[in-house]
């Protein structure tokens, strides 16, 4: 564990950066000596602090976003238990669904269902049990790069005992909570559970339903194809309208309409209309046409033959686009114009195209209105035989797509083309475009559970704030109904059964009712789907349903299902133990997913608000903003940067680029600076100590500090405790780490600097300051331990003594203390005006190294402050005045309420001064590059003609031999010294040289 030293005792710069090397191992040592463990026993009586883990699917590598989650979890926790809190830290992995299911279809070079079905060709039994097994494998085929990236970082989390959302217990639990739920009713007396057929949004590539919330996370801004198209208006319709007969002249009558899904035109069975709508009658060339009058924009040359309201053209038949696609059966409304609320004139020709399989508001109006319900697309997204030009052939292609167009303009029933750029969703998994598909599914009525949602969502702290009403709050206002169902394989099966006979419906709740028992039992599919049962009312035969369950219910069931609730460990449910989390962090994705589900279901469970306390991190984005991608190649590898940087360095980085909510512009350069503004700098301080004042071997501190620089340091120490406290209580770590990284920037360039006189050996040597200097850098260990793990603990290894603990993790963390606030008022005033002080030198040209006569502030400063202004401003004299003084050597400067006035002038003898510490300088430069430790003496020898040089030499020996530890000084023959320096001073050449 040792590091090289050099004189000054610090690890140069271009040196190979050590810590990489030093994490590994203090990682060595905590497996060793079992330090995690150790921390839980030391705090198992403690309060619990209740903490989630949102569980990744370990089918991929981790990510530098991953590495961002698990260490905000980790400064939390770690910190609380500092606080003496009992964390448990039980760590999961999401196992089932589609991410899972595409990764093998990839690895087996497959693609959709049939293929899956036939892995074993012509048994699709075998074949699901094969690709089924597949699934299991590759979800934790990077368990071991989770597991070890998970230690590399320091995030401690009970890797051995994790919750597997595959394994039977899991998946029992899951059942019990859906019989739970399917046996609720909303105020309304509907089922919360049920089976619809709705318009779904569907995947077609993966020809199964998504949720509302996977839909979502899939948006995407397209340009693609919208159409203007005609409606041929039958004739003998417009026979029964006399207003309308009354406007039009002979021409063909044309209703336009307006899509940016050609593929579902051959669908369309009826067109919608507003009643309130004022509708115009155009002339164009020999034809006529009917579309909202504020919509005429879209028209270039036209004449208006007159206006009707849209109830006038209520039940105007037309002639379908493609005769045949649907057949019409008994319906009475097909083809026709229908009033509807939805329309309106924002965009297209406010007569909109209805094709009621393929959109929501289509839907619901064709049950209304008894249009037909057949579909002309399946569902693999190719079109039925119905649809005979394009049958078998996939509706999104652009060949079908501009196939259609070409058809409708043939035939003269297309307007125009024009390019529309509108948000659209894509699959999460596999990015094909989602197609509005009405289908069967099993749904959660969510919709009803609103209130409940809004007001649990009430008792969560959400960092950042504006997330609560804002994109969670919005999102939870138009929650829709959960459609819970997937035709998939890979998943929890749902537990419903149905009968054959009668269609009654069973729930089953646990493994027992299905006569199975045991933790060893695989009831994934196909397995599953064999189970047969008796139904209790018709004594026939009940099925189960083929569907597996959407995997966001899997991990939002988590709370419940990680300890195999209800059948086993109720009271950390029942009794508060483990529920609900005080603390869940993720990305901010996750206001889609899993802050979502976990909430949805303990809504639907009547739970209240599973988590009390949520950090949504923003995204990790490239040094320019873009997204990180593969074929970007602009990812960052997290272990890259661990093996160069080391693990503390990523997580202060981390942990301080930004807000946790705001977005992350990773720059590998900023992981450099950390470790150059606190990590070194933070080494550096704790090999001052060793070098100069371990030998002293300083006792415990007694609480007692007579020196100023002490005094203020001890009050330093107390404010940044308290801030730092407070913003991690408030689960804000960033503030935390910048405020620890202001302490260890102050308490080296301020606090230390200005004291290494009483700290090393020699005649102004103060005990006392040792002791303050010892317990100082304890305190900032303890309160770095959260943020830097791995340093906090190194350094706690170097400077403990026989009361410590083994490991700085099982530090206490510091109470409030007393803090000096006036202290800390004062010295913020005096490092003000040394600022000003400074710039007021910058601005006059004269160097820090020139001593001045005399400085005021206008500040009542006691004499040890004012000398540490003189000190720091290099100037002979500071003085407290109400009134500065003027003339033309005064030059002052202000600040706020502060002023500082430097007497420029330079006398003779300040002239000299100057000139001995410049001297000093380079006699000191010399000393280093011959390698001198403190400890050496040393003869210097000049050689000068400059007569005010020669007086420097001869008259200021005694203060030069101080400066710069030498035995003698004298003029004499240089050239036979070793380490000589020629150089310009006081405008003349002077030869130097030490001899040792
Ligand atoms: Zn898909
Ligand atoms: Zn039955």
């Amino acid at each position: 564990m040792h590091s090289k030293k050099s004189e000054a005792g610090k690890i140069e710069k271009h040196s190979k950066n050590p810590f990489p090397e030093m994490e590994e191992e203090i990682l060595e040592f905590w497996t060793k000596e079992d330090i995690f463990q150790k921390s839980l026993d030391k705090t198992k009586s403690g309060r619990p602090f209740i903490f989630f883990e949102g569980p990744p699917t370990a089918n991929g590598k981790p990510g530098i976003h991953h590495v961002l989650a698990r260490i905000y979890k980790d400064v939390i926790v770690r910190f609380k238990t500092m606080q003496g809190f009992y964390v448990e830290r039980k760590a999961g992995w999401d196992t089932h669904g589609l991410p899972v299911e595409l990764q093998v279809e990839k690895a087996l070079k497959i693609s959709g269902k049939q293929q899956i079905e036939n892995i074993v060709p012509g048994d699709k039994k075998a074949s699901v049990i094969k690709f089924n097994a597949e699934c299991k494998e590759s979800v934790m085929q990077f368990r071991q790069d989770w597991e070890e990236i998970t230690k590399r970082i320091g995030f401690w989390l009970d890797l051995d005992h994790p919750y597997i959302t595959y394994e039977p217990d899991y998946i029992e639990s899951v059942w019990s909570i859906l019989k739970e739920v399917s046996e609720k009713k909303d105020k309304a007396g509907k089922p919360m559970l049920f089976k619809g057929h709705k318009v779904v949004q569907h995947c077609p590539r993966c020809e199964t339903a998504l949720s509302s919330h996977e839909v979502a996370q899939g948006y995407r801004t397209v340009s693609e194809n919208s159409v203007y198209i005609k409606f041929k208006v039958e004739d003998k319709a417009l026979a029964e309208k006399p207003s309308l007969k009354k406007i039009l002249k002979n021409d063909p009558v044309y209703f336009l309409s307006w899509t940016t899904t050609p593929w579902t035109l051959p669908g369309n069975v009826a067109l919608a209309i507003g009643q309130d709508i004022v509708y115009a009658i155009v002339a164009k060339g020999d034809e006529q046409y009917i579309l909202a009058k504020d919509r005429l924009g879209i028209l270039d040359e036209y004449k208006v033959l007159g206006e009707v309201s849209g109830r006038e053209l209520v039940g105007l038949s037309y002639e379908p686009l493609f005769a045949g696609a649907v057949d019409k059966g008994e319906s009475k409304t097909v083809w026709t114009v229908l009033p509807a609320d939805f329309v309106t004139t924002a965009d297209g020709t406010g007569v909109v195209h209805t094709a009621v399989m393929y959109g929501e508001e289509d839907y619901q109006l064709g049950k209304k209105s008894g249009l037909p319900t057949q579909h002309t697309v399946d569902q693999a997204g190719k079109f039925l035989p119905s649809v005979k030009k394009w049958a078998g052939k996939f509706v999104k292609d652009k060949d079908v797509e501009s196939g259609i167009i070409q058809d409708l303009q043939d035939r003269n029933l297309l307007l125009k083309v024009e390019l529309y750029t509108h948000e659209y969703p894509f699959c999460w998994r596999c990015e094909t475009p989602l197609l509005y598909y009405a289908k069967d599914s099993w749904f959660i009525r969510m919709s009803s559970l609103r209130g409940e949602l809004l007001k649990n969502n009430q008792e969560i702290n959400w960092v950042p704030g504006y997330l609560k009403t804002g994109r969670f709050g919005e999102w939870l206002k138009e929650v829709k109904d959960w459609a819970i169902s997937r035709e998939r394989y890979w998943g929890t099966p749902l537990p419903i059964w149905v009968c054959e006979k009668c269609e009654a419906v069973k729930v089953v709740g646990s493994f027992e009712e299905l006569g199975r028992k045991g933790s060893k039992i695989d009831l994934h599919r196909p397995f599953v789907d064999e189970i047969k049962l008796q139904c209790e009312k018709c004594k026939g035969e009940m099925k189960r349903v083929p569907e597996v369950l959407d995997v966001w219910f899997d991990s939002g069931a988590m709370p419940f299902a990680q300890w195999h609730y209800p059948f086993e460990n109720s009271n950390r449910i029942d009794a508060g133990q483990n529920f609900p989390a005080e603390y869940i962090s993720e990305a901010i994705d996750q206001t889609r997913g899993w802050f979502y589900t976990l909430l949805a279901v303990s809504t639907l469970l009547g739970k209240g608000a599973p988590y009390k306390n949520v950090i949504s991190l923003g995204l990790i984005l490239d040094n320019k903003g873009q997204k990180m991608s593969k074929s970007k190649g602009n990812i960052i590898e997290p272990n890259q940067v661990i093996d160069e940087f080391g693990a503390d360095a990523l997580r202060l980085h981390l942990f301080t680029m930004s807000q946790a909510g705001d977005s992350k512009l990773f720059d590998i350069k900023g992981v450099d600076e950390v470790v150059k503004k606190t990590i070194l700098i933070f080494w550096n301080i704790l090999t001052f100590y060793q070098t100069y004042v371990a030998d002293a071997k300083p006792k415990e501190f007694s609480g007692n500090a007579e020196n100023l620089m002490d005094q203020w340091v001890l009050a330093r120490l107390g404010q940044a405790t308290e801030v730092i406290t407070k913003k991690l209580e408030s689960f804000d770590p960033t503030s935390a780490a910048w405020e620890l990284q202001a302490l260890i920037a102050d308490f080296s360039t301020w606090y230390l600097r200005r004291s290494r006189e009483r700290l090393r050996p020699g005649d102004n040597f103060s005990p006392e300051s040792a002791r303050v200097l010892k317990h100082a850098i304890r305190q900032v260990v303890v309160l770095s331990a959260p943020f830097a793990p791995f340093l906090a603990d190194k350094i706690y290894q170097e400077i403990k003594t026989k009361t410590s603990q083994i490991s700085v993790h099982l530090e206490n963390w510091p109470g409030k203390s007393e803090i000096d606030s006036k202290i800390l008022k004062e010295m913020e005033i005096v490092r003000s005006a040394v600022e000003l002080g400074h710039a007021i030198r910058k601005d006059n040209n004269l160097k820090v190294r020139q001593p001045l006569s005399a400085v005021e502030v206008n500040h009542e400063l006691a004499a040890d402050l004012r000398k540490v202004l003189a000190e720091e401003l290099n100037v002979m004299e500071c003085k407290s005045v109400k009134k500065l003084s003027t003339g033309p050597n005064w030059k002052s400067k202000i600040g706020g309420a502060l002023a500082v006035n430097l007497n420029i002038e330079i006398s003779e003898e300040l002239k000299h001064k100057g000139l001995v510490r410049e001297m000093a300088r380079h006699i000191n430069d010399l000393r280093k590059s011959a390698g001198l430790t403190v400890k050496d003496m040393v003869d210097v020898e000049w050689q000068t003609e400059d007569e005010t040089l020669n007086h420097i030499f001869t008259e200021h020996a005694p203060e030069l031999r101080e400066l710069t530890r030498s035995r003698g000084i004298k003029l004499g023959e240089v050239e036979s010294v070793e380490f000589k320096k020629d150089l310009l001073l006081n405008k003349s050449r002077v030869v130097i040289g030490i001899k040792k």
